[in-house]
């Protein structure tokens, strides 16, 4: 059953071999009757086969074609019984009007399948189809149309030799349209577009050999025509006939290096044609290559302006989602912001995003977390009034820019957002779908705030919804105190403090000097950025424990008392550390701070590379800072005279280095060696 339509063209084939084969003499009329009017009868009823038995979708194009293909057979009979049983060569002839009613069905299918089969509207094919036809309409007016109306014939001579290349140009145009408009190019495709070229180069011939007078019945345009006809039919029976109408899902097919060849190859004929006559001395038809040329003209025109349109479109088009893009938001919501400030506000700015998104990547994997995400931008468009910006904002967030929106009916519209998105499970597969929630941030615009304000407030709002339980939305406003991070709020009362203890100590700036002195030495050693940046802290913070020690045991303890509470203070900063969160290691540092290579200092005893990196690091440029403010010679002096004993030696050799080439000149020094600071 596969290779029905094999099997047909095979009979077909050897049908037409018959044709030709039949001998001179009586016998050779009936035989080519009967094989001619069997192959083209055929072809009708192979569509009529292909119909019942593989049910395409949509029927009505191929109904057409099969119709068309019915009447182009009576065609056939009629035109051989009346020439070769009648002797009747009278043209126009009844098979004529029959040859010409076959087109407009033919026309009408091809039509049918073409718009089904496009995934859009595609402008840039029918451009090209359109441009194509036109060369060949310039083609067939100066070798066809122009000679049959001039020549000195009947009137219905005339008019049947005029309809001929019309209807071809009218079929050439919609077989383009077919070839331009993308979708799947399987068996069925490629036989169909065969029996259209066979037909339009049959008649073409047919007409031009009518014109010169070499036009004989039997001669091998018929052996064309009837390779057409099998062409229609194997199509038919071709299993993938069935999907032949089906719409195609991928983009249209781009400006192929083929296409654009014979693009500027028909636009260069008019041109040729117009040069070869003026060679001749024979200028004609100048009119029809001028409104060849200028159709043509305003079709590039056309075209090009279609390309234009057509990449603006795709870099404002997210590729997953079709949404815009985030930057094609932003600019609309600066836009939208003028406007507001010049209009009122009338606008509102809402962040859709998923929850626990990353759960669906991990449960269902990667590829069904990007459907998920389409489905959910196909719902959200379904839920905005078309014109409304809807854009994908960030990977699995949604921004929308809803225009002439009431600040009553804000929290409807997020609310319906949210619904659109939960009430139904998406499907990811057979059997397989997941429930997906959003949770939404809405601001109304006041006409005074930027568009980063506006996305700022309603993604605080967003936040709030996520932190209240997720799958809800909640509105917010400009004015609203941005909710901060603990680790923020935590980090900000650290340094606070640090600045307290240096306004106590006289220091103020030793800790950020010290902090970037570190970080110089940290990066010198090639450390990672995340050690680097705990050095920096782990410095800055070095004696937020001291705010637990009275001043004056701070600057001068005398008794053994007063040096046991002072020397407490790394234990202090260190438990003050944890309570921020994120400032473990940070805090770890700030113990080892007073720690020794050599092993004597406190508060663990720990030795050489058992005290962090950082710790080691941040202590030399203590010990560096304590000193070098007055005097670099003897901060150089200090540091040596500790190596190996206070100071890791490793990184007193790299830091005097640094010191040596000079690079630690351009770090600022701020505050100074401050009297009695926490004994060592
Ligand atoms: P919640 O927002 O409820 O706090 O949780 P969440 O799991 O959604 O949180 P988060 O924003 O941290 O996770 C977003 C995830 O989205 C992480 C990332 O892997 C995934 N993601 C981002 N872009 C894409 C994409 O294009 N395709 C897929 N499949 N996943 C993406
Ligand atoms: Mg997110
Ligand atoms: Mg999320």
């Amino acid at each position: 059953m596969r290779s029905l339509w094999v099997g047909y063209l095979v009979v077909g084939g050897l049908l037409i071999c018959a044709y030709y084969a039949a001998p001179d003499g009586p016998a050779q009329v009936p035989v080519r009757l009967v094989t001619y009017c069997a192959v083209s009868a055929s072809a009708a009823l192979a569509v009529a086969w292909g119909l019942a038995r593989h049910r395409p979708r949509p029927a009505l194009p191929w109904i057409l074609l099969g119709l068309s293909q019915a009447v182009y057979a009576l065609a056939d009979v009629i035109f051989y019984v009346a020439h070769y049983v009648l002797d009747d060569t009278s043209y126009p002839s009844l098979a004529d009007a029959a040859y010409v009613g076959h087109y407009p069905l033919a026309v009408a299918g091809i039509v049918l399948l073409a718009r089904r089969r496009r995934s859009g509207p595609e402008l840039a094919g029918l451009i090209d189809a359109l441009s194509l036809t036109a060369v060949a309409g310039l083609l067939s007016w100066v070798m066809i149309i122009g000679p049959q109306s001039r020549a000195d014939t009947p009137a219905l001579v005339k008019a049947a030799s005029l309809t001929y290349p019309l209807m071809d140009l009218a079929l050439l145009l919609v077989a383009l349209r077919l070839v331009f408009a993308g979708g799947r190019r399987s068996g069925a495709f490629v036989l169909l577009v065969g029996w259209l070229a066979a037909i339009l180069a049959a008649d073409t011939l047919y007409v031009l050999q009518r014109l010169s007078g070499d036009y004989a019945a039997g001669n091998f345009l018929d052996a064309i025509w009837l390779a057409g006809n099998l062409a229609l039919g194997a199509s038919a029976l071709h299993p993938s006939m069935r999907r032949l109408g089906v719409r195609s899902t991928a983009p249209p097919a781009s400006l192929s290096w083929l296409r654009l060849a014979v693009l500027c190859a028909g636009a260069l004929v008019a041109p040729a044609l117009l040069l070869l006559q003026h060679a001749r001395g024979e200028l004609r038809d100048v009119p029809a290559y001028a409104i060849a040329c200028a159709i043509l003209f305003g079709l590039t025109v056309a075209r090009l302006a279609v390309i234009a349109i057509d990449q603006r479109r795709l870099a404002n088009t997210d590729g997953l989602t079709q949404l815009y893009t985030r930057r094609y938001f932003e600019s609309r919501l600066d836009s939208e912001v003028e406007r507001a400030g010049r209009e009122g506000p009338a606008f509102a700015v809402l962040i859709v995003d998923v929850d626990h998104f990353k759960a669906i990547n991990d449960t269902y994997g990667h590829p069904a977390g990007d459907r998920v995400l389409a489905e959910i931008a196909h719902r959200l468009r379904g839920a905005v009034r078309s014109g409304e910006v809807l854009a994908r904002y960030g990977g699995e967030e949604f921004a929308l820019l809803a225009q002439d929106v009431a600040a009553a009916d804000l929290p409807s519209l997020a609310d319906r957002l949210r619904r659109t998105v939960a009430e139904a499970e998406i499907a990811l597969g057979p059997g397989e779908s997941v429930k997906v929630t959003v949770s939404v941030g809405a601001v109304m615009s006041t006409g005074q705030d930027s568009g980063a304000a506006l996305v700022a407030a309603a993604d605080r709002a967003l936040y709030r919804a996520k932190a209240a339980g997720r799958d809800r939305a909640a509105v917010g406003s400009c004015d609203d105190v941005p909710a901060r991070r603990s680790t923020d709020v935590g980090s900000d009362f650290l340094y606070r403090i640090a600045d307290l203890v240096e306004q106590r100590m006289g220091r103020v700036g030793h800790g950020a000097a010290v902090a970037d002195w570190a970080q110089v030495l940290a990066t010198a050693l090639g450390l990672d950025q995340a050690t680097v940046a705990r050095a920096r802290r782990a410095a800055r913070l070095a004696h937020i424990g001291a705010i637990m020690v009275p001043n004056d045991v701070l600057l001068d303890p005398l008794t053994p008392d007063d040096h046991g509470l002072a020397r407490m203070h790394p234990v202090a900063g260190s438990r003050l550390a944890l309570v921020v969160p994120d400032h473990a290691e940070v805090a770890q540092v700030i113990r080892q701070l007073h720690e020794r290579w050599d092993g004597t200092g406190w508060p663990d005893g720990l030795a050489g590379a058992d005290i962090r990196v950082e710790a080691r690091i941040v202590a030399l440029c203590e010990g560096w800072a304590s000193v070098a403010a007055g005097c670099p010679d003897a901060a150089r002096e200090h540091l040596l005279s500790g190596r190996g004993t206070r100071f890791d030696p490793e990184l007193v050799d790299a830091f005097l280095a640094l010191d040596e080439d000079e690079r630690l000149l351009g770090v600022r020094s701020r505050g100074g060696p401050g009297r009695g600071y926490p004994p060592r």
